[in-house]
């Protein structure tokens, strides 16, 4: 059954909207352009880019063709491992936002506490982007409890949020319970395990219960725990059909039985991850 989500509909955690789109890998400039603009003229108002992305431009791109004002969208892009001593963060991300077509971004985040990070460095370099309000929030991405703690601890800045892969399949309770702790948002990226959260015979199962897809019921579950997503779907029916998981209420046996799965999965596992 399909519900009716709109705008509306889409609750948020602190200003952030709780449903974004995602686009890691929807690279072709056209193509990106335009699964930007159809999520916002479908009523998202949260884009998720990087730098590493190589689609900063088309995000902008596709920002600007829909009949949405810039001011009503949340916009998060990453600076990438390579660009994060002091004057790199501050550079690369002027020309982040010169490839956006935007004078600032609501978020920005730290894509991985790896290769050029240092957290003196790379957050006094955020903090004072912050003051000059080019970036009106600042983020981390893949970091652990250590990481996230040693952070919170030296930023001027408070941190908004960490983004991490979380799924049925990784739903990362300790994780949670740190941001808890730390008024830290949790953004859940791969909110499909790109794809292998549609296998699972419990969400499958609880997907035909309420007459929707598996997507949808994974991102509701997600919901359920206070969790932001941002699944990246290219055309207008994986758009759409992800919409309208705000429509979608799991009950407490659903939840249960969910949180109940065995299995587990990480898809995104680089070498410099710093649980590795
Ligand atoms: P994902 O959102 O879990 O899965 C995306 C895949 O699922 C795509 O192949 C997409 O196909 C398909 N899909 C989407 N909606 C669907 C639906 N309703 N029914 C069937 N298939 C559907 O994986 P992801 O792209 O890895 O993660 C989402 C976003 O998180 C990324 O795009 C990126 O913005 C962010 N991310 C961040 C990090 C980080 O280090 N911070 C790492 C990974 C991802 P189509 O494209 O054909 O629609």
């Amino acid at each position: 059954m399909q519900g009716d989500a709109d705008p509306e509909t889409c609750p948020t955690a602190n200003g952030m909207p709780m449903l974004g789109l995602g686009t890691w890998q929807n690279e072709d400039p056209e193509e990106c352009a335009e699964s930007v603009r159809t999520a916002l003229e479908t009523g998202y108002r949260h884009i998720d880019t990087a730098q590493a992305y190589d689609n900063e431009e088309a995000v902008g791109e596709g920002i600007e063709r829909a009949d949405v004002d810039r001011e009503d969208v949340f916009l998060a892009t990453k600076v990438w491992i390579d660009n994060l001593a002091h004057d790199d963060v501050l550079e690369t991300t002027r020309e982040s936002l010169d490839r956006l077509g935007v004078d600032y971004v609501d978020l920005l985040y730290v894509h991985w506490p790896a290769r050029t990070y240092d957290a003196e460095e790379t957050l006094s370099a955020f903090s004072e982007l912050y003051d000059e309000g080019l970036i009106e929030r600042v983020g981390v991405s893949n970091f652990q409890p250590e990481q996230l703690e040693e952070a919170v601890e030296i930023c001027d800045a408070p941190i908004f949020a960490n983004q991490v892969e979380l799924h049925p399949l990784l739903p990362q309770e300790e994780l949670r319970e740190v941001c808890d702790a730390h008024d830290v948002e949790v953004v859940g990226y791969s909110p499909l395990a790109r794809g292998q959260v549609f296998d699972q015979p419990e969400i499958q199962e609880i997907a035909a219960k309420h007459d929707v897809s598996e997507a949808q019921i994974s991102l509701a579950w997600a919901r359920e725990k206070g969790v932001t997503v941002i699944p990246k779907a290219t055309g207008e029916e994986h758009i759409q059909d992800n919409f309208e998981s705000l429509a979608v209420d799991l009950d407490a046996d659903d939840v249960e039985t969910i949180d109940a799965i065995e299995e587990t999965d990480r898809q995104i596992d680089p070498g410099f991850a710093p649980w590795n």
